[in-house]
């Protein structure tokens, strides 16, 4: 493991909710909400209304700023982000999960919990200076996020259907030669 169970659980719930703005936007109903909701283990508040999923959605470009960032430019972001939400660190333990830190309510709106659970998580990022764990798609055409949290850095696709596509491009290439 890279970092702690619960950074790596928040790093990855950011990185498939930034990817789901590229095209085909794969967040754009409550029902999508309710799957990323479920499948990333939040827990606490989740109103499942429209604006609810809209608060979430305009979290995207803010999330692949702080994602893509410098390691400076990644502190001033967290540092701001945790200071708006009045941040206080706790460590919890809930459902199936060992101790892990929240650092706002359960009932504290999930675009908030979000957020600040993307900053708590970039701090691991930013103090083990990790960041090139963070990296865009090598894909031609794809603006999706890596998150490589493999033993010897070797991803360098954010999914196994753009490795797959870059492997045939590149087999057709060496064919054609
Ligand atoms: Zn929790
Ligand atoms: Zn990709």
């Amino acid at each position: 493991m890279v970092f702690a169970h619960d950074t790596e659980g928040a790093l990855l719930a950011a990185v498939a909710l930034v990817n789901s703005a590229e095209e085909p936007d794969t967040l754009t109903s409550v029902a999508e909400l309710d799957a990323f909701f479920t499948t990333n283990e939040y827990t606490g508040r989740h109103t499942g209304s429209r604006a609810e999923l809209d608060a979430v959605r305009a979290l995207r470009p803010r999330l692949r700023g702080l994602l893509t960032s410098t390691r400076d430019d990644a502190v001033a972001t967290i540092n701001e982000i945790l200071a708006e939400a009045r941040a206080v660190p706790q460590l919890v333990r809930h459902g199936r999960l060992d101790w892990h830190v929240h650092a706002v309510a359960l009932d504290a709106p999930l675009e908030t919990r979000i957020l600040v659970e993307t900053a708590m998580a970039m701090i691991d990022v930013v103090r083990t200076d990790e960041l090139d764990r963070l990296s865009v798609c090598a894909a031609d055409d794809c603006a999706g996020l890596v998150l490589d949290l493999s033993r010897n850095r070797s991803r360098r696709f954010c999914s196994v259907t753009c490795g797959n596509r870059m492997a045939v491009a590149a087999y057709r290439a060496r064919q054609a030669r």
